[in-house]
């Protein structure tokens, strides 16, 4: 699959999640909520609640479903958004930052396991998805 861009659905993403979950995170993290959203700036975007204790409630992950992605990207956002899970998580940070904390296990996970995860997503190895022209009948009858 290297090289070939898709556009996963929710089971890819949750798959995604759990073995990523296992290698990365010893599977510390519950399973959250999945969504595919179209959405060109928001390529993935970790979201929760908080109860009155900071601990995170009702978690869930976006995943922009208006690009295409390669194994390796889909991996660079996912685990992207899965840090912010685990550092909201673990209460080093509740905010969703791309701060200190942020940037120290990034930077340790893309030592580690050769991950290329950045504070900005860039454009490599995501495509956008063509939008379909609709067809005669369907222009007709819409
Ligand atoms: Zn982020």
């Amino acid at each position: 699959m290297k090289n070939t861009y898709y556009t996963p659905s929710i089971y890819d993403v949750m798959c995604l999640f759990e073995e990523y979950n296992k290698k990365f995170f010893n599977g510390e993290l519950m399973l959250p909520r999945f969504s595919l959203i179209k959405d060109k700036k928001i390529i993935g975007r970790f979201v929760c609640g908080f109860d009155e204790n900071d601990n995170v409630d009702d978690p869930e992950i976006l995943i922009s479903e208006s690009y295409e992605y390669t194994d390796d990207k889909l991996k660079d956002v996912l685990v992207h958004e899965m840090i912010h899970y685990y550092l909201a998580e673990t209460k080093q940070d509740i905010r969703m930052k791309h701060g200190k904390a942020f940037k120290l296990l990034a930077e340790d996970f893309n030592l580690r396991y050769g991950t290329n995860i950045e504070k900005t997503v860039d454009d490599c190895g995501m495509r956008l998805v063509k939008t379909k022209k609709k067809g005669f009948l369907s222009k007709l009858f819409s």
